[in-house]
């Protein structure tokens, strides 16, 4: 699921997510979005990235919050470019009104994966780092989703 491209940025926590970005040619931006919108991955090529996709991630929410968005935004672009029109849109509890469920599903699981790689995870549980908060703060997520990520009840 995570392109060969980004994997060696998955190999140390917290995992870079803009860098994870750059390599894919996605330039991410933190800026006021519109009310209720978390994160929007946008096709438009004037802002001259490789790949003539931009993301914004709203600078009003918590960084582990734009964090996740950012590699959510990710997942679409990598998942679902071709079925992205111009503009997708992102409620962090509404996700969303432009893409199917099953889309928004996909686009958890990849930031999930990118975000909190099973290995790394488990390498820190294995020195001692065993609670959900100590390893949301490790990976820079918040702990509900360290503990979907973990399997654990929210
Ligand atoms: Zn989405």
């Amino acid at each position: 699921m995570i392109p060969a491209e980004i994997r060696s940025v998955t190999e140390t926590a917290p995992v870079d997510v803009l860098e994870a970005a750059r390599r894919l040619g996605v330039q991410v931006f933190s800026a006021k979005l519109a009310d209720k919108v978390s994160g929007v991955l946008l096709r438009d090529p004037s802002y001259g990235s490789q790949s003539g996709f931009v993301i914004f991630v709203d600078s009003d929410e918590p960084s582990y919050r734009q964090r996740f968005t950012a590699a959510h935004e990710l997942g679409h672009f990598v998942l679902h470019r071709d079925a992205v029109g111009e503009r997708n849109e992102d409620n962090y509890l509404l996700r969303s009104e432009n893409m199917s469920n099953q889309q928004e599903v996909e686009a958890n699981k990849f930031a999930a994966a990118l975000l909190m790689p099973m290995d790394l995870i488990q390498k820190e549980m294995e020195q001692g780092n065993s609670t959900v908060s100590g390893l949301a703060n490790t990976f820079g997520v918040s702990p509900t989703a360290m503990s979907i990520r973990l399997g654990l009840p929210t």
